[in-house]
């Protein structure tokens, strides 16, 4: 009877051991929105409960709530209260990087950007999470204009993540890795190095794959985790904890804004 209860409690050890090594540093969500019923209060409540630093970020773009450099000091106002969480501005479509200053840019700890709205070769704007709006005509074309769009965004807006990393349209995403090819991850991952640009580890989508982030963290690219919660419905960060472990990710491989002095 001693001997089992000696081999259940190192066992027990042994699992704690195991779970406390997913979370030997903390956690940052820098993808946080103030959507649905989730307001900044809850934002408080939920980051302490949960111990999870939030970035908190405003949607900024054409058809967004936040379009031009004042209402970029408006929202900055209100985030003046919250100094415990970093503030982040989301670039939206293409078409952000004309509508707001570089100074109002620059407000912000981070900006980030993913390629989930584009204009394609026949002039459709796409917005690839809404299947009615996604102008799929061959496959595989789509998934060349798509990177190819990604690299150029890489290349020429001033971000400093690329997040919902490696998203797909619904009718594509059950055939994620024959659609990420070893030859896409490395167009995608050339460029995110080239740039100095980190990649997020997404909550809600469950993107990327653990082969594309070790594929990514071999070349040098650094991590961020990020949910873009739809509402107040989310919780935790598992699926970026989940990959921390399976891809054996260590703090360094993260990358972290620094916060700049608000009055
Ligand atoms: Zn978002």
């Amino acid at each position: 009877m001693k001997k089992l209860l000696f081999l259940v409690s190192m066992t027990l050890i042994f699992i704690t051991a195991g779970c406390r090594k997913t979370v030997e540093f903390p956690i940052t969500d820098l993808h946080v929105h103030l959507k649905g019923n989730f307001t900044l209060e809850d934002a408080v409540r939920k980051s302490e409960a949960e111990n999870i630093q939030y970035g908190i970020a405003v949607n900024c773009g054409l058809g967004f709530l936040v379009q031009n450099d004042s209402q970029v000091d408006s929202f900055l106002l209100i985030m003046n209260d919250y100094p415990q969480f970093y503030v982040a501005m989301q670039a939206e479509g293409r078409e952000w990087v004309n509508l707001f200053s570089k100074e109002s840019i620059e407000k912000f700890d981070y900006v980030f950007t993913d390629a989930m709205t584009f204009t394609d070769e026949k002039g459709r704007r796409n917005r690839i999470w809404l299947p009615e709006e996604t102008f799929i005509d061959d496959e595989e074309e789509f998934m060349n204009y798509l990177v190819k769009t990604l690299v150029t965004i890489l290349n020429t807006e001033p971000v400093d993540i690329y997040v919902n990393a490696t998203f797909l349209p619904a009718q594509m995403a059950d055939r994620y890795d024959q659609f990420w090819t070893e030859q896409r991850m490395d167009e995608v991952i050339n460029a995110l190095q080239t740039n100095n640009i980190a990649m997020e580890i997404n909550n809600r989508y469950e993107i990327p794959s653990a082969d594309f982030i070790k594929r990514a963290k071999k070349a040098g690219v650094r991590f961020t985790v990020g949910t873009n919660n739809a509402d107040e419905n989310f919780s935790g960060a598992k699926y970026a904890l989940d990959l921390i472990k399976e891809c054996n990710l260590t703090e360094s491989d993260f990358w972290l804004p620094v916060k700049k002095e608000r009055i």
